[in-house]
């Protein structure tokens, strides 16, 4: 697996500001500061790809990534989108609201979208927002893959059985939890074999 490039695409809010064309989307949901874009960051190898931030729910747009890839000498390209992170605390009702209808429009709407990642703290486990995003997810026929982030925290011991310990809690087959830690590059050719292997399925 080797990343050729990645470039940022676009920032939309409605339907008619997305990328166009026919490039397979994967999207990546997650809370405020679980480390989303440090994960984005990791997976496509570059530092400052997304900006991470110490100051959850700064973004607000959906932002659009283009990554191409060579895999067994296949070249893919994936875009990729990257949702504004839901349980901000300190956001006012409106602009949750204002989220929510972004974030469900494009997930509805959104043709090319081939799989979403819910990232999840491997730590801390399922948050309510989290089982919530779950459950919508599945109910709209959505493809789902659960990445478990700072796996870093734990010990090597400790991992495998957490992520039981996490599927059980999240009520999916194991195999659809992927470990994953930024800041020591773990699970990156995992999660993109993952997602590339779901694509026209
Ligand atoms: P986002 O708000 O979900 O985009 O989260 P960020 O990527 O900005 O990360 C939030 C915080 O978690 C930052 O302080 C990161 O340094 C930290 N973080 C992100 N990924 C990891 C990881 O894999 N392991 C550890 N230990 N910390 C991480």
């Amino acid at each position: 697996m080797k990343v050729l490039d990645a470039r940022f695409v676009t920032t939309a809010v409605e339907p008619k500001g997305y990328p166009p064309g026919h490039t397979a989307e994967v999207a990546f949901v997650g809370r405020s500061n679980v480390g989303k874009s440090s994960m984005i960051n990791a997976l496509t190898g570059r530092k400052k790809l997304v900006r991470v931030s110490n100051t959850p729910g700064r973004t607000r747009t959906l932002n659009f990534f283009d990554v191409d890839l060579e895999r067994k000498g296949v070249h893919h390209q994936v875009r990729l989108c990257d949702l504004p992170g839901y349980g901000f605390a300190k956001a006012s009702k409106a602009d949750k609201a204002q989220w929510e209808t972004m974030i469900t429009t494009y997930l509805e709407k959104r043709h090319r979208l081939e799989a979403v990642v819910s990232i999840i703290d491997a730590e801390v486990g399922p948050t309510p927002d989290d089982l919530a995003t779950l459950d919508y997810l599945q109910a709209h026929n959505r493809r789902i893959l659960v990445v478990a982030t700072k796996v870093d925290r734990l010990s090597k011991a400790q991992r495998k059985p957490r992520m039981v310990a996490l599927s059980k809690a999240m009520d999916l087959p194991l195999e659809l939890i992927l470990p994953f830690s930024a800041t020591e590059k773990l699970g990156v050719d995992e999660v993109w074999n993952a997602l590339l292997g779901t694509f026209g399925k």
